[in-house]
């Protein structure tokens, strides 16, 4: 079958692969513990299901106006006004299915073919070849973990080309789970300034945020860096909300017209229940959000503990979203029956096969000396998992 080059140019999301791949071992009767995607393993909380069956019991099936409702709209100016400090009106937002079909959406709306766009690396999988399908070309910008894994203004300033139209920040990162503070965000404003770029700012992890980290946007530097900022965010991780699809932007009014207007040549509006649902989301209560953020940080606690306790294993803290990425490359070399590690990709398949563990190989994030662990799962199942991922690393051995 002739398919359209750009279907060659990516390959499917590494994170929900393997998830499929843990599902479908256990649907064979196999045990497998999965480590595997970001999803918060919460309910969605009961006033926003609530809110749901209201909207189907009164008729609110139809369709809506597409870039979302005056009344989402609305809660969401709220929560950028009242948790980031940031205004704006109607017709800065636009809400789609999810953050990923946002940045889906905005990449088709800025990008083109010979548009350069900076990733820093790691970076969430998905990055790189939404960027790739909008004909733009993904530049990455190696970050170090010596460094903390954030990218600095001189290396910035040093990566940007006449060809430049953006770069991507995502703090609390996925997969390393580091924050940008303030004074790192205004030094990085700086060059962005000077240099004339967007910035999109990826904000889902806003909210799981741990110890005295607090978080800010770099929109908030200056009404000027505001102005280059597209703001990102969803309801998917902060109200364990993955399933319903809701994800939003936030920034200049052309950037948004455009989006709405891609928009409604594929998906028309986000679903209009899960809407009334988002709603209650961000306007509701946010009690359940800190029992979940406090839920997270004692599983972080436990498996950072854990984790470095493994020979050959060293697992940074991270101050936010709920993923650890450890550094493995100790362990490339050695074996266990013939069966040699060299990758993340290796040892993954190894956990996978030997330990019944899904881990995701750092490869999939732009770093092969790391693998990831999602936390976004029961204290029970962390504790049998990682028991696995010790018992299998203690098996091998030098060769
Ligand atoms: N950005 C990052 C960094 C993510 O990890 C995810 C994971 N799902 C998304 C965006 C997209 O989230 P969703 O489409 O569920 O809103
Ligand atoms: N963002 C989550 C992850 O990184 C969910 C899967 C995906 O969309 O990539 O695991």
């Amino acid at each position: 079958m002739k398919l359209a080059a750009r279907t060659t140019r990516i390959k499917p999301s590494p994170t929900l692969a393997i998830t499929m791949k843990a599902n479908a071992l256990r649907a064979e009767g196999r045990d497998v513990i999965s480590f595997g995607a970001g999803e918060p393993d919460f309910d969605t909380p009961y006033n926003v299901k609530m809110a749901a069956i209201e909207a189907i019991e009164a008729g609110f099936t139809k369709y809506t106006p597409v870039g979302g409702t005056d009344e989402l709209k609305d809660a969401i100016i709220g929560k950028l006004q009242l948790d980031n400090n940031l205004t704006y009106r109607r017709s800065q937002i636009a809400v789609s299915c999810g953050a990923k079909h946002t940045l889906y959406n905005l990449a088709q709306a800025l990008f083109e073919e010979g548009d350069e766009v900076i990733v820093p690396s790691p970076y969430w999988v998905s990055y790189p070849d939404i960027i790739l399908l909008s004909g733009a070309t993904p530049v990455i910008l190696e970050t170090k973990e010596s460094d903390g894994f954030k990218i600095g203004p001189g290396q910035l300033d040093r990566a940007i080309t006449e060809n430049t139209r953006a770069v991507v920040l995502n703090s609390p990162s996925n997969p390393t789970g580091v924050v940008y503070s303030y004074a790192e965000l205004e030094a990085l404003a700086e060059v962005i300034v000077k240099k004339d770029i967007l910035v999109i700012s990826d904000d889902i992890y806003e909210k799981i945020i741990y110890d005295d980290c607090r978080f800010c946007n770099i929109a908030s530097v200056s009404e000027e860096m505001k102005k280059m900022t597209v703001v990102v965010n969803g309801v998917s991780k902060t109200y364990a909300m993955t399933g319903w699809r809701i994800g939003y932007i936030a920034g200049h009014e052309d950037i948004i017209s455009a989006i709405t207007k891609i928009q409604s040549q594929n998906t028309s509006n986000p679903t209009s229940i899960s809407q009334k649902a988002a709603v209650e989301a961000l306007n509701g209560s946010q009690d359940i959000v800190a029992m979940m953020v406090r839920e997270f940080k004692d599983r972080r606690d436990y498996i950072v503990e854990r984790l470095n306790n493994i020979p050959g294993v060293n697992c940074m803290n991270p101050k936010g979203a709920f993923y650890v990425f450890p550094d493995v490359s100790s362990l490339y070399g050695m074996s266990c029956d013939g069966r040699k590690i060299s990758s993340s990709t290796s040892l993954a398949e190894y956990l996978l096969d030997e330990a019944n563990v899904a881990v995701v190989p750092g490869v999939a994030f732009g770093n092969d000396d790391h693998i990831r662990l999602s936390y976004a799962m029961s204290m029970k199942d962390i504790e049998e998992g990682l028991q696995r991922i010790d018992d299998a690393v203690t098996k091998l051995t030098a060769s």
